[in-house]
């Protein structure tokens, strides 16, 4: 069965502001058809990036969202019940296999370690996919690549990737941008003027220091997306900072009011 790669492909180029070098080192390891880790808080631009460099590259995107409920056969694929026989079905990541596409892990961490285990026939010289139950090994496209993300915050004794999994790949710290970077990033993703934006990224980044007094992770840059498109569709600054910005990531009385209060000096 012939799969529609085109499909798969990313039509428009997605807006990106590199932070630093990031794009030009992807580049080289795609070259190289290295496994690429991206590392970072959530919401902080490394989906995006991905998106940015499969257009950029010019290579198909299969993207999987990993859970912990997550087979191994939700990847590589299974036979289905059809009419009075079975019929195989190929997985994402045996579709980007055969097809040359960049494969996606988004939030591999969250997926059991005994599904993560079988990506590693494809991240070494080998570049094979075993369909055990299918009797069939695949040869990887030359033009396949294996990209996950990975979030250090949620790091812990029972959910972090094995090393054995870790040093196949190379990696990418990311963080969220810098102060002018991230208002620039909100003035293009919303159409809101730079000086509401950087106001914005004031309460974003007092938000960031209260990580590890009270809040686990800071506030996004994804949120602060949210808060400036509200902002733009004319919503009150107050009510689409408390809706966008405070409300979903804290129930903590004392570090609401803390960040209502920055809100209600800034605007
Ligand atoms: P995650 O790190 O969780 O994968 P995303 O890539 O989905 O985060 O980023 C969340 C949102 O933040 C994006 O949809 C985009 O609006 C914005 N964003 C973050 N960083 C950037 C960036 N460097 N360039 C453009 N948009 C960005």
């Amino acid at each position: 069965m012939s799969i529609d790669a085109q499909q798969y492909r990313v039509q428009a180029e997605p807006y990106y502001q590199p932070q630093g070098r990031e794009v030009a080192l992807f580049e080289a390891a795609y070259r190289n058809r290295l496994p690429v880790m991206v590392k970072g808080p959530t919401g902080c631009g490394k989906s995006r990036f991905v998106e940015h460099m499969a257009w950029r590259l010019g290579k198909p995107l299969i993207t999987v969202a990993c859970n912990e409920d997550m087979t191994a056969s939700d990847l590589v694929g299974r036979y289905l019940l059809e009419g009075g026989g079975t019929r195989w079905l190929d997985g994402p990541l045996t579709t980007a296999a055969r097809i040359g596409a960049i494969c996606y892990l988004d939030e591999i961490v969250e997926a059991r370690q005994d599904t993560t285990v079988v990506i590693h026939p494809l991240t070494d010289h080998r570049r094979t996919l075993p369909l055990d139950k299918k009797g069939e090994l695949i040869q990887a496209h030359p033009d396949f690549q294996l990209v996950i993300s990975y979030n250090p915050g949620y790091q812990s004794l029972m959910k972090d990737l094995k090393q054995s999994t870790k040093q196949r790949f190379t990696a990418f710290d990311f963080d969220y941008p810098e102060a002018g970077l991230e208002t620039t990033i909100l003035c293009k993703e919303s159409g809101l003027d730079a000086e509401t934006a950087a106001k914005l990224v004031k309460i974003g980044h007092a938000a960031r220091n209260l990580k590890g007094h009270g809040l686990d992770e800071g506030i996004s840059t994804r949120l602060m997306v949210y808060a400036a498109q509200l902002i733009r569709d004319g919503v009150d600054a107050g009510d689409a900072c408390r809706m966008a910005l405070v409300r979903p990531i804290t129930d903590d009385a004392d570090i609401r009011q803390t960040l209502d209060h920055a809100i209600d000096v800034t605007f």
